[in-house]
């Protein structure tokens, strides 16, 4: 978060948008490929191709084999999840048992799917996919799984940056691989503040165990300010901001929020690993490792252990080079 990369990936974005940054651009999404597209056209796309939870759920093994994946190997992880609505955000909910189904949620309204709720399907479903895979193919039961939620999300995201090409969207654009860089790192910028204020809550939390919610909403708030002051302030120009205290997700998923930048990481590192591989291949041979320690897992997977160094170096090269 102090990396000196921040400043410049802040001074263009700056220039994008042609005035100074608010408190806001924290979630700044310009450098994805979807900020050029109308939101209104591809929620008519996905409210025709999915009208109910069950036209999802059919489409599974053809969304699988867009990314790579065999007409058979696809059947054999698409017959294994099953789509419901929600009634909350999207959510993934693996079996614990073969024979068992995992559950993709995603709120799918009376017409159909929005471009939003289709969005989040398709992280619910990088989820789906991993615990699916890594419950039927695991040779030992007790290894089932990833080595934390940090590298689950990293398959959520993976799947997730690919939602407009498994809409029949292709991205051609020349600049895609730097802006993707750039997206990965201001993401990680953003909620990496809000895990450390996540970390510091917490520990207030267990000093004050009857705390009441007046007192822990009035510590959110200053912790929010406090990390702002520390790794925003220097690059947003304003104090005292409390914007990073907007997540619920502190409370209500006691340190969760963490496993995002790390999985951010993973992701990028998986995403350069796989580039040039077919995806669907790289995917079942990383997750055949199973629950072991996470550094063992990435030294084994791509060779390197868990770091900011590769999307901090693919940052500075898409500076130089996006035109
Ligand atoms: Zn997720």
């Amino acid at each position: 978060m102090s990396s000196p990369t921040v400043k410049k990936v802040a001074e263009l974005i700056k220039s994008r948008l042609g005035r100074n940054l608010q408190p806001y651009d924290i979630w700044y999404d310009g450098f994805k490929a979807r900020s050029g597209m109308n939101q209104d056209e591809l929620t008519a796309i996905t409210r025709s191709k999915y009208p109910t939870p069950a036209a999802l759920e059919a489409d599974i093994p053809n969304i699988l084999q867009k990314l790579g994946y065999t007409p058979e190997r696809a059947n054999y992880i698409g017959e294994k999840i099953a789509v419901d609505g929600s009634r909350g955000a999207g959510h993934a909910w693996g079996a614990a048992m073969k024979s068992d189904k995992a559950r993709l949620r995603s709120r799918i309204g009376k017409d159909g799917i929005d471009y939003k709720g289709y969005n989040i399907a398709v992280h619910e479903l990088g989820h789906n996919v991993e615990q699916t895979i890594t419950l039927y193919d695991m040779d030992y039961y007790m290894l089932y799984g990833v080595p934390n939620t940090a590298f689950t999300e990293a398959m959520a995201f993976i799947f997730q940056q690919r939602d407009l090409m498994l809409l029949g969207k292709t991205n051609d654009d020349p600049n895609a691989k730097y802006l993707h860089a750039l997206d990965n790192f201001w993401s990680c910028y953003e909620i990496m503040g809000v895990s450390i204020m996540d970390m510091r809550v917490w520990k207030w939390l267990y000093a004050n165990p009857n705390a009441s919610s007046e007192q822990l909403k009035n510590e959110v708030i200053r912790v929010a300010k406090d990390v702002w002051n520390t790794y925003y302030a220097p690059v947003f120009g304003m104090k005292d901001e409390p914007i990073l205290a907007i997540y619920s997700h502190t409370i209500t998923n006691p340190l969760y929020l963490s496993a995002y930048p790390i999985g951010h990481l993973i992701e990028f590192q998986l995403e350069q690993f796989a580039d040039g591989k077919n995806l669907s291949s790289v995917i079942d041979a990383v997750l055949k490792r199973g629950r072991i320690t996470p550094t063992q897992w990435m030294m084994e997977a791509v060779g390197t252990a868990v770091s900011t160094l590769p999307v901090i170096k693919a940052t500075e090269e898409a500076l130089i080079n996006l035109k």
